[in-house]
């Protein structure tokens, strides 16, 4: 078995990779505005009621219709997928690990084309559409080999006269629901793993990009995945989601998304309901409020950089963007804040389709009414250094925004934003940034520039989030190399891409047979 390593970028200054690019979203181009059935069982259902999945750089270009589930149709689903655990639980791990290869191979091949997807469903730039397929990748590729790891179980102690032995099963049905802002990564791995440990799934993937969900569907049958371990339900989360999370068949909920919903789901779950034979597990990735502390002495162009990648990439939606800036006395603050300005004026905002683009549209009208909600705050709660402006006549487009002398208990410095905001404020000292950075109620990502030796040391002691980085940006973890979770209002701090997080979906057997 080659040794895992994360999947390489495309390189998009390479002309025939451009062509690639170029071509695969003329091909989805001419797929448009399709109708995707739920799948149960192996077995297409076509709906009535439907989601239609727009594109968001532009409104009037719809991507897709999707079948949507509803309560009975998420029962028979749920049956389904409770029988067949009964088979794919016994299934060798090894065999299971070999269809997560498999399915790698077929992205991997794929990989222009659901990237392509992505562009036109979520409204993701080249390069960011890339890491998303190439994310999803390394998930396939890490957690097979996870699997093959746990599936030796773990040694134990041994008394004369016994034989000991710790093994890990399943747990059962598990209800994955996926986030849009990674809708191929984080749908791919947080199914994947709970697949690869032997579950069965029910996929409810975000309402607002579910053919890419779909698109996965077909790579994990064509790589051999047997009908009913995975099975794809989008739907609504009061009707479908609820209905899920409260079923007594229901063994684990893994969720990606908002406090709100995140809490929500954490509290239903802990309801015992009628015929339930289990506590229920909820693994949950939440919110962040994100900062990036900038030292005295640090590299200042550095710093601006990081700042403008962390906050502005993907607009902004993504759980570790940074939306915070904390710079250590007058003359960073002046420097790191002049050169953000520069750098920033400079984001190219448009339609992800070309390759110039850095920023494209924010997820939907939704995301574009509270963003723009927060920049008014904003503008009553610091000075406003640049952007500040939003047009939605033809899809949901904010331009890069960043605030400045803002007080670190402001609302934009405490609330999670999800778009292209930045805040920044000014500390007295490093022990003052690092207070100020903790001054939130979440803890999933965090980053200091500091040539300082001891004030690395602090942070890395101090500074209270899930994934801490010195000297680079606070985002884009990698699988198996920054193992991804938060803290404190952040979720459960999972580490989704690392070694701990396939242990979650399940559970560990100890067995002693008297010799
Ligand atoms: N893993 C991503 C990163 O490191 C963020 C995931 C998310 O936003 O949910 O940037």
């Amino acid at each position: 078995m080659i040794p895992y390593k994360s999947e390489p970028l495309t390189n998009f200054t390479i002309e025939a990779n451009q062509k690639s690019y170029s071509d695969a979203l003329k091909k989805v181009e001419t797929e448009l505005g399709q109708e995707y059935p739920l799948i149960i069982g192996g077995e297409r259902i076509t709906t009535e009621q439907k989601i239609t999945s727009y594109n968001p750089s532009n409104k009037q270009e719809v991507v897709g219709y999707v079948s949507k589930a509803s309560q009975d149709l998420a029962e028979k689903a749920m049956q389904v997928a409770d029988s067949t655990f009964n088979q794919w639980k016994k299934v060798n791990p090894i065999v299971r690990a070999e269809v997560l290869f498999k399915a790698a191979a077929i992205t991997r091949r794929r990989k222009f084309e659901l990237a392509a997807w992505m562009t036109k469903e979520a409204g993701k730039p080249w390069i960011q559409a890339d890491a998303d397929v190439a994310e999803g990748i390394d998930f396939l590729e890490y957690y097979g080999r996870q699997m093959l790891e746990l599936a030796e179980g773990k040694p134990l102690n041994q008394n004369p006269g016994e034989i000991n032995k710790y093994s890990y099963i399943p747990l059962g049905v598990g209800i994955v629901i996926s986030p849009w802002n990674f809708p191929f990564a984080i749908m791919v791995g947080t199914t994947v793993a709970a697949v690869v440990t032997g579950n069965t799934v029910l996929l409810k993937p975000a309402s607002t990009t579910p053919v890419i969900a779909y698109k996965f569907m077909e790579i994990l049958e064509q790589a051999g995945l047997p009908a009913g371990v995975v099975n794809y339900v989008p739907g609504s989360g009061a009707e479908v989601g609820d209905y899920l999370v409260d079923h007594p068949r229901t063994r684990f909920i893994s969720f990606t998304g908002s406090r709100d919903v995140g809490l929500r789901i954490n509290q239903r779950a802990s309801v015992l309901n009628e015929g339930q034979i289990w506590i229920k597990r909820v693994i949950a990735e939440m919110g962040g409020k994100d900062t990036i502390v900038v030292d005295e002495d640090a590299d200042l162009e550095l710093a601006a950089q990081s700042i403008v990648t962390s906050a502005f990439g993907f607009s902004g939606q993504k759980c570790s963007a940074c939306s915070r800036a904390v710079i250590v006395g007058d003359h960073a603050y002046e420097t790191v804040l002049k050169r953000v300005e520069e750098l920033t004026n400079e984001i190219i905002v448009g339609d992800p389709a070309n390759l110039e683009t850095y920023m494209g549209p924010v997820n939907d009208a939704g995301a574009f009414k509270k963003i723009t909600e927060y920049i008014e705050i904003g503008k009553g709660e610091g000075r406003l250094i640049t952007g500040g402006t939003a047009d939605d006549s033809k899809g949901f487009f904010i331009n890069p925004t960043v605030f400045a002398d803002v007080d670190p208990n402001a609302r934009i410095m405490q609330e999670e934003i999800f778009g292209p905001v930045l805040a920044f404020t000014k500390a007295n000292s490093f022990d003052d940034a690092i207070e100020i950075a903790n001054n939130t109620v979440y803890g999933l990502t965090g980053a200091v520039l500091s040539n300082n030796r001891f004030h690395l040391e602090k942070a890395r002691e101090e500074f209270h989030v899930g994934n801490l980085y010195l000297n680079r940006g606070c985002t884009g973890a990698t699988v198996g190399y920054q193992p991804f979770g938060g803290f404190n209002m952040s979720g459960t701090d999972s580490k989704a891409g690392g070694p701990d997080y396939l242990t979650l979906h399940m559970q560990a057997k100890s067995v002693s047979e008297m010799l």
